[in-house]
């Protein structure tokens, strides 16, 4: 298996957790952009929300759900924070496998370089 990710969900490639649930797992990223950045990604397989289909309409919300409740356990909610997806070359994805930035703890500013 060589997507890390899929290695990470699978718990082949060590993460420091922050939720988990039937659909998605969120972990702290490796090399964080802000006081909190942590990733949220689907369980199964996905590239890119360019490649969801409407039979992921569950998997697209819990998503998004997860991204919120990982805001709220990290106390950002307040000052608010940001959510943000990469998707191909130009968007700036690096790793193949659908994940959600959630990133706060300090203002981020708009827009991004
Ligand atoms: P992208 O550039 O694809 O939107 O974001 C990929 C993110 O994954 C980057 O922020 C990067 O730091 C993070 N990342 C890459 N490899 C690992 C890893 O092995 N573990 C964790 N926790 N994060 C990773
Ligand atoms: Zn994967």
């Amino acid at each position: 298996m060589e997507c890390i990710f899929c290695r990470i969900v699978a718990g082949t490639l060590p993460a420091t957790p922050v939720l988990e649930n039937e659909h998605v797992m969120a972990f702290r990223d490796v090399n964080p952009q802000a006081p909190v950045h942590i990733l949220v990604v689907p369980r199964r397989h996905v590239v890119s929300v360019a490649a969801l289909v409407p039979g992921d309409a569950a998997l697209s919300a819990a998503l998004l759900l997860a991204a919120a409740e990982v805001a709220r356990r990290e106390g950002l909610e307040d000052a608010g924070y940001r959510v943000v997806t990469n998707i191909g070359d130009d968007g700036g994805q690096s790793v193949d496998h659908l994940h959600l930035h959630v990133l706060g703890g300090r203002s981020l500013g708009w827009p991004p370089g």
